[in-house]
């Protein structure tokens, strides 16, 4: 017998008290109890929220009597069991305030949310289709609001909505009801086709975007990435659902849409020419998410096959997931056309830059960083830049050198592309897990080289990647340039007018003079120093130099000796060497 399906509606009766009441309808609820049990965390965004804290009441009821919810923890419940035959149906009003890609948000102005924050899930039927009725608020000045989402309508059920309208949805099941955010609200709604698959932009927030050039671009980028992995799409509609705010940059995917938050200015504006970088910067990241429908989405990590909603899922290959989808964002951007071969250099030698930049490359592996990312990389603090690497910049840095070796040890007839295809292929299209080696295994088997070192190396040792060795057959000369002034051994940032050392670098000179970060500079040899002329009178400096800082560590006023550093600060460029070559050809397709 097919299971029933579970009923939620979605409803706020006061916007702009930012509640949502959301209701929960079991038909058979289990006959000793039926739990229920919202997410810790959300697919995609490796840290345990508890998103259940947002829950300010809950109540169940069944045949119009109230049933006993006993709460078992910080996310569950248990219904008390109630008479055969009768529905169960659990009220849920919950807090949403948090802009941003990963929780919920509403005020008279928009609703934004995601299933892990509102959808209660049944456990034990987690497999059963899934109903939601989204209710439009009431009140004239909801009246023009309409419905963003790759949830589908629930077709042929009476009160199916409408194309972008409020009524019934349906999902296959719960982990496919928290796979697609829904935005409601007045948002601008941009179309197009990738491929022969409808895609749509529907932009939140006050913004002049120049809703023509934006589809243009995107369009070439996500044909592109259709292609690359090859037709049919595996999904039949896909939405890009954009917060424009005034500072802000994040993305979330999903199998059939992605949230993303930007700033206003990031977007094209009417006569606006060239590429700027803002621009640049918010097509990788809508080029970044999308290439997630494919690696992540599903080719999976074992560790998320399923994923476990109560607690950390702990991986390994994050790295692979994040990294390699970081490089492919931007090189979609290149091959799409959409930038050039500069651009995409200037790119790479940023993201080189970054990790030189990192002195907790040292001391923690791409593994490692994979592995630990719910309690360090998604929990930075002032030392994160002592002791943590990104699986992002450096696992992109990864892929990098990984494609790098694939096409020189082959006279380029194997690539990363052919691998990711194969992962595709083997994982994504069959919905099995991806373990630790096969990645290793696939690039082997297609390259027929050896690359248990390259692994080793790059994945389990903090050793850097040797990017100038693996590029220069490529005729792209990677160099490393120092920053002239003297180092004071520290992160800094602002606070007013003030000088903060956020970081303080193991070893520096800042640390072995006793300075920590937090602590705000005051002067430099009895000079006033302020964000704006700190780099005026260091560049007066020499390495070796002794100075004397004053700082304030709270309120207490200290004074430092401190001997000033060789700045490692090193920028990475890249050039490419005048006559492209046949391998530089095949992977940049110049
Ligand atoms: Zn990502």
């Amino acid at each position: 017998m097919p299971s029933l399906p579970i009923r939620y509606t979605l409803h706020s009766p006061h916007p702009a008290a930012h509640r949502f009441t959301v209701t929960c309808t079991v038909t058979d609820p289990a006959p000793a109890g039926q739990k229920f049990a919202l997410p810790a965390w959300i697919p995609g965004s490796y840290l345990i929220r508890d998103f259940a804290r947002h829950i300010v009441a809950i109540r169940a009821e069944a045949g119009n009597k109230s049933v006993r919810l006993e709460k078992l923890n910080k996310h569950s419940w248990r219904a008390a069991a109630v008479k055969p035959g009768l529905a169960l149906t659990v009220t849920c009003e919950i807090y949403a305030w948090d802009l941003s890609v990963r929780t919920a948000h509403i005020d008279q102005t928009h609703a934004f949310f995601n299933g892990t924050s509102v959808f209660l899930r049944v456990l034990g039927q987690e497999s059963s289709p899934c109903l939601v009725e989204l209710q439009r608020p009431p009140g004239k000045e909801f009246a023009a609001w309409r419905v963003a989402t790759a949830l589908s309508p629930a077709t042929g059920e009476k009160g199916a909505a409408r194309r972008h309208g409020f009524g019934l949805y349906r999902a296959e099941n719960y982990d496919e009801l928290i796979d697609h955010p829904v935005e409601m609200g007045t948002f601008t709604l941009l179309e197009f086709e990738a491929c022969g698959v409808p895609h749509e932009v529907a932009i939140t927030g006050q913004h002049d975007c120049d809703g023509e050039r934006l589809i243009t671009d995107l369009k070439r980028i996500c044909e592109r990435q259709i292609r690359f992995f090859g037709e049919p799409a595996p999904m039949s509609r896909y939405v890009f659902l954009v917060t424009a705010v005034g500072e802000g940059h994040g993305g979330l995917e999903h199998r059939a849409s992605t949230a993303l938050l930007c700033s206003r200015n990031d977007l094209p504006y009417a006569g606006m020419r060239g590429m700027p970088e803002g621009y640049r910067n918010f097509l990788g990241l809508c080029s970044h998410e999308y290439f997630h429908t494919w690696n992540v989405k599903r080719i999976k990590p074992m560790a998320f096959s399923p994923y476990d909603l109560e607690r950390e899922n702990y991986t390994t290959q994050l790295w692979a997931f994040e990294g390699i989808t970081s490089y492919y964002d931007d090189l979609a951007l290149l091959r799409s056309g959409v930038i050039g071969v500069p651009d995409w250099l200037e790119l790479i030698g940023a993201t080189i830059s970054n990790v030189w930049r990192t002195p907790g490359r040292l001391r923690q592996t791409l593994a490692e960083s994979s592995f630990d990312a719910w309690s360090k990389f998604y929990r930075p603090d002032e030392n994160t830049p002592n002791a943590v690497v990104s699986y992002y910049a450096k696992g992109a840095l990864a892929a990098l050198a990984l494609d790098l070796t694939l096409r020189y040890g082959t006279h380029g007839k194997t690539s990363l592309d052919d691998v990711m295809r194969a992962l595709w292929q083997r994982f994504g299209q069959t919905g099995t897990g991806v373990g630790d080696d096969d990645l290793r295994q696939i690039a082997e088997e297609l390259s027929g080289l050896k690359l248990g070192r390259f692994f080793a190396n790059t994945l389990h040792d903090t050793r850097d990647i040797p990017l100038e060795r693996l590029l220069a057959p490529f005729g792209v000369r990677l160099t490393r340039e120092k920053a002239k002034i003297p180092a004071l051994g520290a992160r800094i940032g602002s606070d007013g007018e003030s000088v903060k050392l956020t970081t303080v670098y193991d070893d520096g000179p800042a640390q072995q003079a006793g300075l920590s970060a937090g602590d705000i500079l005051i002067a430099l040899d009895g000079l006033r120093v302020t964000p704006k002329t700190l780099d005026t009178l260091l560049a007066r400096k020499q390495p070796g130099n002794s100075i004397t800082v004053h700082a304030f560590r709270r309120d207490e006023l200290m004074k430092f000796d401190l001997t000033l550093g060789a700045n490692d600060n090193t920028t990475a460029r890249l050039r490419q060497t005048p006559a492209p070559n046949a391998l530089r050809r095949a992977w940049l397709g110049e």
